[in-house]
């Protein structure tokens, strides 16, 4: 039997977009139904064992992390550091970061999402239809291992990473061509590390002994994408492998036989890297794989086409919007190659501002879009994906679904709009950017991988 269910604010995936995007949205009074089809909240950040909160703070050279954006980015934050989930933030280079525990991270967003009264989550469920009438969704189906409920939403915002509600609702969107898609990556969590294995100079060694095992023919010449990161539990490592389809086949995220594809050589990869450092490398004779992750990690998928694409120069220059109602602050970190990430940092470490007009679905009244999916060049989302970044734009896309859900006419007005989000957040006014990093727009590789 079809299920048949009304709520104001309908939120399309339960990852960092999402979860804000929900909280934001019941704490301005809706009926808010979240519906995720893992059985974690998190996604990238818990599924896919993604291990730092990247985009929460401002770029800067003096010492002291400055978070960006105020709300639920920066509280979430505060209730990883006092559950024991995160330690930091740590200074790496220019930036400051937030190293994190996954399991931790879903616990904190059940706990949030749970208090947060007006929310209902579904876990385990997809959204597998939406129909819409004279640009506007009216009904969503959701699916459940065979079974359907109809949920007829005032509003929805999609956070589901590869802005799928708007595909389906037959909005614009678009997404890189294959080669230039930044690279996806399986993680896995080995514990049984001795303790300095990775420390200081060591962590490079360990970089140097798999490229030589590569060249010796003990591991594939995949393992060329490894690195590896000490965590703040003694004895456990992550291994990040960046990936690219066996075989010489294109990378499509969408595409689920690639995807197993992914998965499949994914695992094979990350447990040669184990046995190759177990037999191979100091520190690690008694290291063990620990956790597998619920998926292999997407970086970059399709985007909605909203009513403002923010394009690279925006982000280089930290452009400013009539409409902002968030901060973007993390570099541009592209990862077209399994080499490495490639990092392109803003003149003067200006933030960016994050038009409303990012956040909307052109065409479809009701429709908001939340996270890494947003309206952005391939080269602006290598900045805006970080967790950081999609907890702020969830965030604002919850406010103004919420703002929308009691007043429809609301959703004329954009400027009107951005302005009762900004104030809705209970700040008003973007913190002003902070004392200019040395250099400007500049290119750099990095070691260290994220
Ligand atoms: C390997 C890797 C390393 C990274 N490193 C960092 C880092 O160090 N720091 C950092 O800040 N960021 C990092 N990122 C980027 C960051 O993790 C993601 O961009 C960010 O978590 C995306 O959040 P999101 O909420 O937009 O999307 P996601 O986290 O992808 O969440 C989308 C959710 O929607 C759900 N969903 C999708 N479709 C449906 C559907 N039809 N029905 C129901 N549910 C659906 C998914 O299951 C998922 O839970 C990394 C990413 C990867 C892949």
């Amino acid at each position: 039997m079809t299920r048949q269910l009304r709520c104001d604010v309908l939120v399309a995936g339960g990852g960092s977009a999402g979860i804000a995007a929900a909280v934001a949205a019941a704490r301005r009074g809706a009926r808010v139904l979240l519906v995720e089809w893992h059985g974690t909240l998190g996604g990238m950040a818990t599924a896919a064992l993604v291990h730092s909160v990247c985009g929460l703070y401002l770029l800067r050279e003096e010492p002291g992390a400055v978070p960006a954006n105020p709300g639920i980015a920066t509280e979430f934050a505060a209730r990883l550091i006092a559950a024991g989930g995160a330690v930091g933030p740590v200074r790496m280079g220019r930036v400051d970061v937030l190293p994190h525990r996954p399991p931790m991270f879903a616990l904190v967003a059940d706990r949030i999402v749970a208090e947060a009264s007006g929310v209902q989550t579904w876990l385990h469920a997809a959204i597998a239809e939406v129909a819409c009438t004279a640009g506007r969704v009216e009904r969503v189906v959701v699916a459940c291992r065979g079974e359907r409920a109809e949920i007829e939403p005032a509003v929805v915002v999609d956070a589901t990473g590869d802005a799928s509600v708007a595909a389906l609702a037959d909005a614009a969107v678009e997404i890189e061509a294959a080669a230039r898609l930044q690279r996806p990556a399986y993680v896995v969590l080995l514990a049984g590390v001795a303790p300095d294995a990775l420390e200081g100079e060591r962590r490079l060694q360990v970089a140097h002994r798999i490229t030589s095992g590569i060249r010796a023919g003990r591991l594939p010449a995949a393992a060329r994408g490894a690195s590896l990161r000490a965590t703040q539990v003694p004895g456990e490592a992550y291994v990040t492998i960046d990936l690219e389809p066996p075989h010489g086949a294109p990378y499509h995220p969408l595409d689920p036989s690639c995807l197993a594809a992914l998965e499949v050589h994914g695992r094979e990869l990350a447990f040669s890297i184990a046995d190759f450092l177990r037999q191979h490398v100091d520190g690690f004779g008694g290291s063990v794989v620990a956790a597998l992750p619920a998926r292999v990690g997407v970086r970059e998928s399709r985007r909605v086409v909203g009513e403002r694409r923010i394009e690279t120069a925006d982000v280089e220059r930290g452009a400013t919007f009539p409409d902002s109602v968030a901060l973007a602050t993390w570099p541009i970190e592209l990862r077209e190659q399994t080499t490495g990430p490639r990092l392109r940092y803003p003149r003067d470490a200006r933030p960016t501002e994050i038009p409303l007009r990012a956040l909307r679905a052109g065409g479809v009244a009701n429709l908001f879009v939340a996270g890494r999916c947003i309206a952005a060049s391939h080269e602006a989302q290598a900045s805006l994906r970080v967790i950081g970044t999609c907890l702020a734009t969830g965030e604002a896309a919850g406010i103004a679904a919420a703002l929308v859900a009691q007043d429809a006419g609301a959703a004329g007005d954009t400027a009107a709009l951005a302005a009762l989000v900004r104030a809705g957040r209970g700040d008003g006014v973007l913190p002003e950017p902070r004392a200019p990093v040395r250099g400007g727009a500049s290119s750099a590789r990095q070691g260290d991988r994220r």
